[in-house]
């Protein structure tokens, strides 16, 4: 309560973010600012460039960042959230807040499916999804933005329910595949139903996460054709090479790589996607909480191991973990842009890396320290309680 409160009271004053050593756009085409300062107004971004330049007259905050990188608050475009910041999968409290500690400040669910007792029936899953939206729209944990209702699709639907879900609320499908809808054709008509009525989607891809779920393989996801290929390094059991490559070569969706899945296969799918010149499709999730646990630093695991394994600038793989996933599900956070949310994450390398950067650190596999974060204008967090300890830290001077 004391922190929404502050939300309103700072918001409209300002805040300017000076001293900062590394600005990191989110903007694959150019993931490197010139710029040392952000002026934030009302909880968005309101200039960016040189302190020098910039009018920061009367701002009402100032963050001294001391030298370290700011980067777009991380996206975690694969999470299964349930109720407020509790998850019966692991039975665990608090795992949100973990996440934010990792610099994550926007998760989508990709389904609300460790619900206990989850209904199946049509009306049970319409209602499911329209609770999961209101009660994370009402109470973001922590202030993280979590995008949740998420149904899950089961057979019988038909598409006055996709236009009475888009009409309660609902902008999300969760993973197809994890409900009674496996075949391909099916899959087809009612990704084609949410996506006229506004709903974006995701499908399971790989090999049964539970026991009780199936196999998704290419021709079901091709078939499917849903917005974005989840976990297409498996969650955790991946699909061969040959398959995986089909799925780069012939769809244009959003290729998901994330943190439970299978290490090797995700570095074939960017390897891949490297190759064919689809780098842009690349988005990173989780896909916790899941049978191998609450990952709070699982988005920066995930940078770090396709950076260095996967030989690509850091700054590029912080991309897909920011402005890629904001460009391929239309969310306004994930850049820094002027206009755009006040959602950072601040980082330097950690203490004693052999990369003397964060960058060179990352590079080197090494995970970075985050200092802060900020959501729509309001710091959220200072020194991360879950990264190794960074370097330098920044440093709220009023
Ligand atoms: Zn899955």
């Amino acid at each position: 309560m004391a922190r929404e409160e502050a939300t309103k009271s700072n918001g409209g004053a300002g805040l300017v973010i000076r001293n900062i050593g590394l600005l990191l756009s989110g903007d694959l085409q150019k993931p490197v600012l010139d710029a040392d300062t952000v002026v934030v107004k009302d909880g968005r971004i309101n200039a960016i460039g040189k302190e020098k330049e910039l009018d920061c007259e009367g701002t009402a905050g100032i963050i001294d960042a001391n030298g370290t990188a700011l980067a777009p608050g991380l996206i975690d475009s694969h999470v299964h959230p349930v109720a407020g910041d509790w998850t019966p999968r692991q039975n665990q409290l608090g795992w949100i807040d973990s996440c934010l500690h990792g610099g994550v400040t926007t998760m989508i669910s990709a389904g609300e499916v460790h619900m206990p007792g989850r209904p199946k029936d049509i009306v049970g899953v319409r209602a499911l999804a329209i609770t999961a939206q209101r009660t994370f729209a009402a109470l973001r944990p922590s202030g993280v933005k979590v995008l949740a209702g998420a149904p899950v699709i089961e057979q019988g639907m038909v598409e006055e329910d996709f236009r009475s879900l888009a009409e309660g609320g609902v902008k999300l499908l969760g993973e197809v595949g994890l409900g009674s809808v496996k075949d391909g054709p099916t899959a087809r008509q009612m990704v084609g139903w949410a996506r006229k009525h506004g709903m974006q989607s995701t499908i399971h891809t790989g090999g049964p996460s539970l026991p009780g779920s199936s196999l998704i393989d290419k021709d079901v996801v091709l078939a499917a054709d849903a917005d974005v290929i989840g976990h297409i390094n498996g969650g955790h059991t991946a699909l061969p090479d040959v398959q995986i490559r089909a799925l780069c070569e012939e769809s244009e969706r959003a290729l998901e790589i994330v943190h439970n899945g299978n290490e090797r296969a995700a570095l074939f799918t960017l390897r891949t996607a490297k190759e064919l010149k689809k780098l842009h499709r690349v988005i990173l999730g989780t896909d916790a909480p899941a049978g191998s646990g609450v990952q709070p630093l699982g988005i920066l695991r995930v940078i770090a191991a396709l950076s260095s394994l996967g030989e690509i600038p850091a700054e590029t793989v912080f991309c897909f973990a920011t402005g890629n996933t904001a460009r391929m599900r239309n969310l306004e956070s994930g850049m820094i842009e002027v206009g755009r949310p006040a959602d950072f994450v601040f980082m330097d390398a950690a203490q004693h890396s052999a990369g003397k950067t964060l960058l060179e650190s990352m590079r080197l596999g090494d995970l970075p320290g985050i200092g802060m974060t900020i959501i729509d204008g309001v710091v959220r967090t200072e020194r991360s309680r879950n990264t190794p300890p960074a370097t330098r830290v920044p440093k709220v001077v009023k």
